[in-house]
C-alpha cells in the first residue's frame, strides 16, 4: 500500500473508559482482515517513561523487547495482536520535551524561539509518523492518553488537528471514546456529557468522525440518532461499547457494531472479506468453557491494585484457556504473611506465584511463602523478585546461611546471595538504568523449563537491577538448587529449579510480558498444568 493511514483515539467525559482495549480491538479486526496494523500510545505526563512510577500511580510498567519501559496498554496491544511493540509505540510529554530541549541545546532551531506550537507539536507529529514511515504498517492507531479538555493534552490534540488537515479525511480519522451514563433515578441514558466533550474537541478544531460510546445499557435507535445529530457524525458511526464480561469479547462486539467497516469506509480501504477470527474465537470458547478449576495465590505487595500485575493476570487467562482450566487468582498481601497466618492464607492453594517487586516491604512474607510451597510441595513459580526470594529462602533454610539476603534490602549483607552486577555498581540514576529488554537464555536439557519451552535457546524480557550471585552458585547447586537457565554471554543465572518437587521454578525475567492470546506463555501453561495435577491429587487423597 502506498501510504499509511492514521486512526486517532481520544477520550472524553471520564478516564478509565478503556481506550486501550478499543484501540486493540479495532486493530485486531483490521489485522484479521489482512491489514498490517500497529498501535501507539501518547501519554501526556512529564515522566520520560513510566519506569520510575510506583505501580499505585499508573499500574504495571510493561517492557518491550528493545528494553523500553512503557504504559501497560502496550501489553494489551501485544496480547491482542501477537506482534511486538517497541519504544516508538509509547511516547510521553517528558520524552517529547527532552528531545526538543536537546535539539535546542545543539542549536538545531537556528536562533528561533522554541515554542509549544510549532516545535512541540512538530515533535509529536514526527513521533506519530515514525511508525507509519517505517513502511511496516498499513494503518497506525494512535491512542491519546488522558481526557479531552485536560491542559496537558492540548499539544497532542493540536498535533492531531494539524495532521488530519495535512493528511486529509481519507487518510486520517478520529475516534472519540465517550461515556453514556445511566441515571437510575430517571431510568435513562444521558447523552449530554458526550455532546459537551465532542464540543470541547471541536473547540480545538477537531471533528470526531466516530463515537464509541461506553454504556451499561443498550443504546436505542432514537438515542443513536440523537447522538449522531448533535455530535455531527453519521449514524453508522455511533458505536455502542457495552460492558463486557471479558476484554477479549470486545473485538467481536466491535465487529457486530461495524466499527471496522466504518473505519475502512472512511479511509477508502477495502472491506470486502470478513475478518478471520477463528483462532481468537477458539480461544474464547476455551476460556469460557473450562473443564476444571484451580486456585493460585498471587503473593505481592501491590495487590490492592489489579493493574499492578496486569500481564501476570492476563497470562493466567491465556494459559487457563490453553488447558481449559478456570484459574482463580487469589491476591495475597505479602506484608501480612507471618508464622501465625501462613497456613490459613496458603494451605488451600493449588499453586503459588511470588510476584515481581521492588524494595524491602513485604519481603519476609514472600520468603515465608516460598518456604511453605517448597516444603509442602505446592507448585511454585517465582518471577524476578519472586525468583530472588526463592534463592534467599534456599540459602537460609537449606544451605544454612541464616543471614542470606539481597543487597537491595541490606547493602552490607554478609551473605549477599542476590547482589549487583559490576556494571550496575556505579549507577546513581534511577530511570532506564536496570537490566532491561530481551536477553538470550540457554536452558539445561531435561529440565522442567526445557520440557515447557520445548527448546533450549530462548529470549525473554528483563526489568531488574539485582542478580543471582554466582559466588554462591556451586554451594547452592550442591545443596539441590538447580540452575537450569543461564545467559550464554554473561553467565548470569536466569532460572532456578528444584528436582524433588512437582514444579518449583524461579525466573529472573518476566515471562508474563510475552504471553499473548495466540501464544500463551509455555511457563504459565506448565505452571497451570502442575497446579491442576496437584489439585487433582489433593482431591483424590481426600476421597480415599
Ligand atoms: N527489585 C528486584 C531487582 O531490581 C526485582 C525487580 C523485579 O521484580 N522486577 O532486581
Amino acid at each position: 500500500m502506498a501510504n499509511t493511514k492514521y486512526v486517532f483515539v481520544t477520550g472524553g467525559v471520564s478516564s478509565s473508559l478503556g481506550k486501550g482495549i478499543i484501540a486493540a480491538s479495532l486493530a485486531k479486526l483490521l489485522q484479521a482482515r489482512g491489514y498490517r496494523v500497529t498501535i501507539q500510545k501518547l501519554d501526556p505526563y512529564i515522566n520520560v517513561d513510566p519506569g520510575t512510577l510506583n505501580p499505585y500511580e499508573h499500574g504495571e510498567c510493561y517492557v518491550t523487547d528493545d528494553g523500553a519501559e512503557t504504559d501497560l496498554d502496550l501489553g494489551h496491544y501485544e496480547r491482542f495482536l501477537n506482534t511486538p511493540t517497541s519504544q516508538a509505540n509509547n511516547v510521553t510529554t517528558g520524552r517529547i520535551y527532552q528531545s526538543v530541549i536537546e535539539k535546542e541545546r545543539r542549536g538545531e532551531f537556528l536562533g528561533k524561539t522554541v515554542q509549544v506550537v510549532p516545535h512541540i507539536t512538530n515533535e509529536i507529529k514526527e513521533r506519530i509518523q515514525l511508525l507509519g514511515k517505517s513502511g511496516a504498517y498499513d494503518i497506525v492507531i494512535t491512542e491519546i492518553g488522558g481526557t479531552v479538555g485536560d491542559i496537558e493534552s492540548l499539544p497532542y490534540i493540536e498535533a492531531v488537528r494539524q495532521l488530519k488537515w495535512e493528511l486529509g479525511d481519507t487518510n486520517a480519522l478520529v475516534i472519540h471514546l465517550t461515556l453514556i451514563p445511566y441515571l437510575s433515578a430517571a431510568g435513562e441514558l444521558k447523552t449530554k456529557p458526550t455532546q459537551h466533550s465532542v464540543k470541547t474537541l471541536m473547540e480545538s478544531g477537531i471533528k470526531a468522525d466516530i463515537l464509541v460510546c461506553r454504556t451499561e445499557h443498550e443504546l436505542s435507535d432514537d438515542l443513536r440518532r440523537k447522538l449522531a445529530l448533535f455530535c455531527n457524525v453519521k449514524k453508522a458511526a455511533v458505536i455502542q461499547s457495552i460492558d463486557a464480561s471479558t476484554i477479549y469479547d470486545v473485538p467481536n462486539l466491535m465487529l457486530e457494531e461495524g466499527l471496522d467497516t466504518v473505519v475502512l469506509n472512511q479511509l477508502v480501504l477495502r472491506d470486502d472479506d470478513q475478518p478471520n477470527l477463528d483462532k481468537w474465537n477458539d480461544f474464547l470458547q476455551r476460556h469460557k468453557n473450562p473443564k476444571c478449576e484451580v486456585t493460585i495465590g498471587l503473593i505481592g505487595k501491590y495487590v490492592e491494585l489489579q493493574d499492578s500485575y496486569k500481564s501476570i493476570l492476563e497470562a493466567f487467562i491465556h494459559a487457563g484457556a490453553e488447558k481449559e482450566v478456570k484459574v482463580r487468582v487469589e491476591s495475597i498481601h505479602s506484608e501480612f504473611i507471618d508464622d501465625a497466618t501462613i497456613a490459613k492464607k496458603i494451605a488451600h492453594l493449588d499453586g503459588l506465584l511470588v510476584a515481581p517487586g521492588f524494595g524491602e516491604r513485604g519481603i519476609e512474607g514472600k520468603i515465608k511463602a516460598v518456604q511453605y510451597a517448597r516444603e509442602n510441595k505446592i507448585p511454585f513459580f517465582g518471577i524476578c523478585l519472586g525468583m530472588q526470594m526463592a534463592v534467599i529462602e534456599y540459602a537460609r533454610n537449606v544451605l544454612g546461611l541464616k543471614d542470606a539476603c539481597s543487597i537491595e534490602v541490606d547493602e552490607a549483607a554478609t551473605n549477599p546471595v542476590i547482589s549487583l552486577m559490576e556494571e550496575q555498581k556505579n549507577i546513581t540514576e534511577m530511570g532506564g538504568t536496570m537490566r532491561l529488554g530481551a536477553w538470550n537464555c540457554e536452558l539445561v536439557p531435561g529440565s522442567k523449563v526445557h520440557a515447557a519451552y520445548g527448546e533450549t535457546a530462548i529470549s525473554e524480557r528483563h526489568r531488574h537491577r539485582y542478580e543471582y550471585n554466582n559466588a554462591y552458585r556451586e554451594q547452592l547447586e550442591k545443596a539441590g538448587l538447580q540452575t537450569t537457565g543461564t545467559n550464554p554471554k554473561t553467565g548470569l543465572v536466569e532460572i532456578i529449579e528444584l528436582k524433588d518437587h512437582p514444579w518449583f521454578v524461579g525466573v529472573q525475567y518476566h515471562p508474563e510480558y510475552k504471553s499473548t492470546v495466540a501464544n500463551p506463555h509455555p511457563l504459565f501453561v506448565a505452571f497451570v498444568s502442575a497446579s491442576v495435577t496437584y489439585a487433582q491429587a489433593k482431591k483424590n487423597a481426600k476421597v480415599s
